[in-house]
């Protein structure tokens, strides 16, 4: 397809939902490393409130629809990554007002949207081994790509997974991990790791 309506956008969020309690414990073993052993726990809750929300109460619209992802992320989860997540999702849906669907252009500017509401609110940069290390390049190289919706996701995935693996050599400067200083050297960073799910998760809505 070449736009994505409500329904490949809910699809999305589904993956993102199977994928995060799939990887539960992995993600809280990196967390342990480097945090306080919870963001399988966080982002599996939070995905589970997104998913019991989205069935009991469908969104007709796609701004309805990411407005009730990140209330629901923002409700669920008490740790950094849901009022970040969260935000991603909001901002992300308030671009997409009154869209029916979204061309690759459109949801281009969505993530842009998404990606700033998580720098503005969190205050972290890249190299701060953060999830912004992958969500900055996954966004960058969605609108680096040809002006094809899958061949924009695709280098997105791709561009998510390399920023997740350079966090490992990082020294934490944002969040919990911080607190170790030079201790967080060699090891992956957990809201990276969700993030490459999240632009997995996506890819895959969009190859159906
Ligand atoms: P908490 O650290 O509160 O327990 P989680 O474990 O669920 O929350 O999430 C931790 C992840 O949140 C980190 O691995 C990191 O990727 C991300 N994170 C933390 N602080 C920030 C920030 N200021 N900006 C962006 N991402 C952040
Ligand atoms: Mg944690
Ligand atoms: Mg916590």
């Amino acid at each position: 397809a070449d736009t994505l309506s409500v329904r490949e956008l809910t699809d999305w969020m589904t993956r993102f939902a199977d994928s995060v309690a799939a990887r539960r414990e992995y993600l809280t073993d990196l967390d342990s490393a480097i945090g306080d052993a919870d963001h399988g726990t966080n982002m599996t809750r939070g995905m589970q409130a997104v998913t019991s929300k989205l069935e009991s109460d469908p969104s007709e619209t796609i701004d309805a629809l990411f407005r009730a992802v990140g209330m629901a992320l923002v409700s669920s989860v008490g740790g950094a990554s849901g009022p970040l997540y969260g935000t991603f999702f909001l901002r992300f849906g308030g671009a997409a007002a009154g869209a029916a669907t979204l061309d690759v252009g459109a949801l281009g500017t969505c993530l842009r949207a998404g990606l700033d509401g998580v720098i503005a609110r969190g205050k972290a940069e890249l190299g701060d081994k953060t999830m912004l290390d992958a969500m900055i390049p996954a966004v960058d190289a969605f609108d680096g790509a040809a002006d094809d919706l899958l061949a924009a996701v695709t280098a997105a995935r791709d561009a998510a997974a390399t920023g997740r693996d350079a966090t490992e050599p990082l020294t934490a400067r944002k969040g919990r991990a911080s607190y170790l200083g030079d201790r967080s050297v060699g090891h992956v960073d957990p809201g990276a790791t969700s993030t490459a799910l999240l632009f997995d998760a996506l890819a895959a809505a969009v190859a159906g």
